[in-house]
């Protein structure tokens, strides 16, 4: 049982569970529950979250961790939203674990935080294991001080995860159309992962048909996007990207005739990093992007790799930071604008982006990373956006819940989708075309997907048709060794196979690899030297146009990572300096590009191809 008490600090409770919060009622807020036996340090925990939390949450505490389950259950059904459950672990606790565990079956979205008494290196080990085989997300050392900052830091970190992932609350955007459309979906996935809270809403609700009349519109062409801040507050009706995002106001003004030192061409993690680097030496510094700030890292739900960050960080967030970070530098964003051909006219290159204007610079980064590969099946390419989805799509994942959900593919970006999905999905099955993922995914994630009791993969298959009247409803699914084929009802689909380099707009401007990967510095043929001034053989990170580098997944034999991409962004600052140090010196004339080179390319494990011969790309 639970009770709500009236005043923001929650009442010790040494037996049972205690509720507490501020607010309108029981079902209004959500819970943070503290779960563990001892005493001593529960009644610190509840002190401390109650004293910081106590007025946005319930706060709860449950002394007996083998009743945490049922208490919980009745928190759902009382309507209250748990958003986490931190429980002790260690020598008062052995089952510590097992119990935050436990959780998932009853709440998949709470997230789950250990509590690791200072010192206590063993159940720190214990913890960690845990972490990598997701049984729980988060730990936390316990207050010793106070006032406990540390530890507050990281309460307020997990509490601002749940938040974005629960979405709700204020909206600076709100989008009226078509649940099941390409377009609302591609809208729905933008906003998120440009980390803007929007709110979506049903044409066809009954909410959704009072505020179109609210707003005066009769039958509008949808989607329609209300801006909800500054002064205008503007209706768009099926706006353009273009349109939104000059609505937003966030654009600098390129002058005409402005000349960059440095244009960036993808505001992902390789191009953002050089965007920091650039800027922050006092270099004028241009980044056009074409879809979403923080390219494919944007769209991951948890990125645990990335150096820095020991519990993790969301891909939208470390993109929103970075793009903060360059902008507070002085870095000028061209957003929503695709860089459509590179060429080099009076001394310095441009680029001719997709709403007609020209942007001059004297060098630039290509970071345009890469794209998953299309199914080609005219029936699911009906589909997208309606059941069928390319990449991770972070944002339909709460709308997965219950369903049956397949995810085609084998890397680290499948595997990852697959275990977000599987928090709000009834199964979720892995399809991959190999015999195991040992060769295409990290270990941490292939023990994740093992352990993740409504996960399934299925080896050897591929998809080979679907089916679904305005949705999704079934896939064929194709043994890749026998070609036999069988359907199997499915609610979505995500793709995530094969990555292929985003270097079409490129035409013939910059040498590239059999499969569109760019070449860079000692990557480029032999026999290339008369493409480059007299005197100086290409610089690392170079392609084959002097003062033009690639940075991150569109270059050859990339790592594909997110820590890779960033140190490679940066890595091209210096060698700019030093082209733009030569080029002050009139030591930097321009060549035409050689002819197609013939030397294999480096192995690449995450590229779409395999080994072969060189040509330029068409
Ligand atoms: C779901 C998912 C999860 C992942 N998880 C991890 C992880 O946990 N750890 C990890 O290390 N890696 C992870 N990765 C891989 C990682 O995200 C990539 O290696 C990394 O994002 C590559 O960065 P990049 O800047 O080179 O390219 P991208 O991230 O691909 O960014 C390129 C950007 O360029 C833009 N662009 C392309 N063409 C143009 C053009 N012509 N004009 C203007 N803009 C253009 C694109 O819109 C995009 O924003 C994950 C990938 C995915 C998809």
């Amino acid at each position: 049982m639970t009770t709500t008490a009236s005043a923001g600090v929650a009442a010790a409770a040494d037996e049972g569970v205690a509720a507490a919060g501020h607010g309108d009622g029981a079902g209004a807020q959500a819970a943070i529950v503290i779960a563990g036996r001892d005493p001593g340090a529960r009644a610190i925990l509840q002190r401390e979250v109650s004293k910081r939390y106590g007025e946005d949450y319930q706060i709860v505490v449950c002394a007996r961790p083998a009743e945490l389950a049922p208490w919980m259950r009745d928190l759902l059904a009382a309507g209250v939203p748990v958003a986490l459950v931190i429980g002790g672990v260690g020598a008062q606790d052995p089952d510590g674990i097992d119990v935050l565990a436990a959780v998932r079956a009853i709440d998949p979205t709470a997230l789950r935080v250990a509590v690791v008494g200072w010192g206590d290196w063993d159940s720190e080990r214990s913890v960690f294991d845990a972490i990598a085989l997701g049984r729980i997300d988060h730990w936390v050392t316990a207050p010793v001080q106070a006032p406990a900052e540390e530890f507050h830091r990281s309460m307020t970190g997990f509490l601002r995860e749940w938040g974005v992932q629960r979405g709700g609350g204020f909206e600076a955007v709100r989008v009226i159309g078509e649940r099941w459309s390409a377009r609302s979906q591609e809208l729905r996935d933008l906003f998120s992962r440009h980390r803007i809270p929007a709110g979506f809403y049903d044409a066809t609700s009954r909410q959704g048909r009072q505020m179109l009349a609210d707003l005066g519109l009769e039958l509008p062409e949808l989607p329609v996007v209300v801006l909800r801040f500054g002064a205008e507050r503007p209706v768009l009706v099926n706006p353009s990207n273009v349109e939104i995002v000059d609505a937003f106001g966030l654009m600098t003004p390129v002058s005409p005739g402005e000349v960059f030192d440095v244009a960036v061409v993808g505001g992902g993690p390789a191009g953002l990093a050089a965007a920091v680097g650039a800027s922050s030496e006092g270099l004028s510094t241009v980044v056009v992007e074409h879809e979403a700030i923080g390219g494919q890292a944007g769209t991951s739900s948890m990125i645990r790799n990335y150096p820095g960050f020991s519990q993790g960080i969301s891909g939208a967030t470390l993109a929103q930071e970075t793009r903060r970070q360059a902008w507070a530098f002085g870095t000028t964003f061209l957003y929503m604008r695709q860089a459509n051909t590179l060429s080099r006219r009076d001394g310095h290159y441009r680029l001719a982006l997709s709403d007609g204007r020209v942007v001059a610079s004297r060098t630039v980064i290509i970071a345009t990373g890469a794209t998953y590969r299309r199914l080609g099946i005219p029936a699911l390419e009906d589909l997208q956006g309606r059941g069928v989805f390319y990449g991770a799509a972070t944002s339909e994942a709460p709308a997965m819940r219950g369903r049956n959900v397949f995810v085609a593919g084998g890397g680290n970006s499948a595997g990852q989708t697959a275990l977000h999905l599987a928090r709000w999905a009834d199964r979720v099955t892995l399809l991959v075309r190999a015999q195991s993922l040992a060769d295409s995914m990290s270990d941490y994630l292939i023990r994740q997907i093992g352990a993740a009791p409504n996960v399934d993969v299925r080896y050897r298959v591929q998809v080979a048709d679907g089916t679904g009247t305005g949705h999704l409803e079934s896939l064929m699914l194709e043994d890749t060794a026998s070609g036999a084929r069988r359907s199997v009802p499915a609610d979505a689909l995500f793709v995530l196979v094969g990555s292929q380099p985003r270097t079409q707009w490129l035409g013939e401007a910059v040498a590239r690899d059999q499969w569109g990967f760019i070449l860079t510095g000692p990557d480029l043929p032999a026999g290339a030297g008369h493409r480059w001034p007299p005197g100086r053989p290409p610089l690392p990170l170079e392609t084959s146009l002097p003062g033009v580098f690639a940075a991150g997944d569109v270059r050859q034999g990339s790592v594909k990572r997110v820590a890779s991409a960033v140190g490679e962004g940066a890595a091209t600052i210096p060698l700019v300096h030093r082209y733009l140090a030569r080029a002050a010196a009139g030591r930097e004339p321009l060549t035409r590009p050689a002819p197609p080179p013939a030397i294999p390319p480096a192995h690449d494990r995450d590229s779409a191809g395999g080994r072969g011969d060189l040509t330029y790309a068409p």
